[in-house]
Formats: structure tokens, sequence, C-alpha cells
């Protein structure tokens, strides 16, 4: 028995090959099957009929490298279905002492980027 079965959703491989309706079967972090009309069973299955499933998106351009030390689960990027970050942008480095310590929960949280004040 597989773990995950998303059904029905259109997929998107990220190819840029248009969207077909299939079904994507995952074991364990391994996607095992991508086909329309899985017969295999898992152990949750999402239906997925009517949406769009897709990998992982990629950010280019962010800051988080000031927001992970506080936040290290990022669950608002997760939840957004950014699964890789390219932080470091901009020139700033992410270990700088924070200028407001008081309003921060952990003192090497970075002040905000240039222009971002
Ligand atoms: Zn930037």
């Amino acid at each position: 028995m597989d773990d995950l079965l998303i059904r029905g959703g259109r997929v998107l491989d990220g190819t840029g090959a248009p969207g077909r309706e299939a079904d994507v079967v995952i074991a364990g972090a391994r996607i095992t099957e991508i086909a329309p009309g899985s017969t295999r069973t898992a152990k949750r299955e999402i239906d997925a009929r009517g949406q769009v499933v897709a990998p992982g998106f990629i950010d280019i351009h962010t800051h988080s490298d000031y927001t992970l030390p506080l936040n290290p689960r990022a669950e608002s990027k997760i939840r957004q279905g950014v699964t890789t970050e390219v932080v470091g942008n901009c020139g700033f480095p992410s270990r700088r002492r924070c200028p407001a310590p008081r309003r921060c929960s952990r003192n090497t949280s970075p002040p905000a980027p240039l222009g971002c004040r």
C-alpha cells in the first residue's frame, strides 16, 4: 500500500507541457506513479478533481534569510506551495545584530532590508 494518492487533479509537471488529468501516487518521499485511473491504494487519498497538482514552487528572490532564524518551519511559504527559496539577495548579510532587540524574539534578527523600512 502506498502512502498518498492524489486522484484526478490536473497535473502540471513543470516541463512546460500542457496539464493533464492524472493520479499521483506517493510512497515515502517518492512519486511512484503519475497516470490516469490508478488502481493502487494508499493510506491517504486526496480528491483533487477540479484542482491543479504541481511540484513545489521555487521562489527565486526572497529575504527569508531574515525570517528563517525566527521561524524555521516557514509554514506560510509551505502553504503557498513554495518548497525552495533562494536567499541572500540584494547583498544583505543574513547574520546581523538586531538594532531593536526588544522587539525581536531573538537578538539575531537582522533589520529590514533597505527600502523596506
Ligand atoms: Zn531583495
